[in-house]
């Protein structure tokens, strides 16, 4: 009996029982030669998280020659077991796409164009620009009287991709340096 390319597809997680039909008298030498083929033939396998929302579904990229070559949902992850809704689905050419920013870009006030810049230099000049702006608005009183301790004109967006624990120490550096305006990127 000649096994299909869609019936070799439902098969390859059962390979005992790929085994056992071999001995049944089936044969999977088309099978086989299908696998030979398969463009993730050799290619590294790295397990990563979808960067889109809360979720953080995991997937599978095949790597090859330094590229990612190919990308699917990771079944052996308990949360989407191997799920991806459209924009995990759509990993591969994000990943590779020519618009994708590699480096960071700074437009400085007044400019019309982006340069590119070092990441010490850029987090150099936003912990710069966050002291400045601490230092200018901070309010020890509100027009009461009462201590507030707060700066008003600075905002924290949280990200998706830090679990509680992270979110817990970001959470009380941020309130340390008096912000109170707090949303989630995975809310909004
Ligand atoms: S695949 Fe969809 S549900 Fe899963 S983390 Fe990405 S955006 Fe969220």
């Amino acid at each position: 009996m000649e096994i299909t390319r869609r019936g070799f597809v439902k098969l390859t997680g059962l390979g005992a029982a790929s085994i056992a039909l071999s001995q049944l008298g089936f044969d999977l030498g088309p099978a086989k030669a299908y696998a030979a083929g398969l463009k993730i033939k050799g290619a590294k396998e790295v397990i990563s998280i979808c960067p889109f929302c809360a979720v953080c579904c995991h997937f599978i990229a095949h790597v090859k020659d330094g590229k990612v070559i190919n990308t699917e949902g990771d079944p052996g992850y308990p949360i989407s077991e191997g799920a991806l809704c459209a924009k995990g689905a759509s990993m591969l050419p994000m990943i590779n796409s020519d618009h994708r920013l590699l480096k960071p870009l700074y437009r400085a006030p007044y400019s019309d164009r982006w340069e590119e810049k070092s990441w010490d230099w850029m987090l150099t000049r936003l912990a710069q620009r966050m002291k400045d702006t601490r230092d200018n608005d901070f309010k020890r009183y509100n027009d009461k009287g009462e201590t507030v301790n707060r700066v008003n004109s600075m905002f924290h967006l949280g990200s998706s991709q830090m679990d509680n624990e992270e979110c817990a120490v970001v959470h009380q550096a941020m309130r340390a340096l008096g912000i109170v305006h707090f949303d989630h990127q995975a809310r909004i």
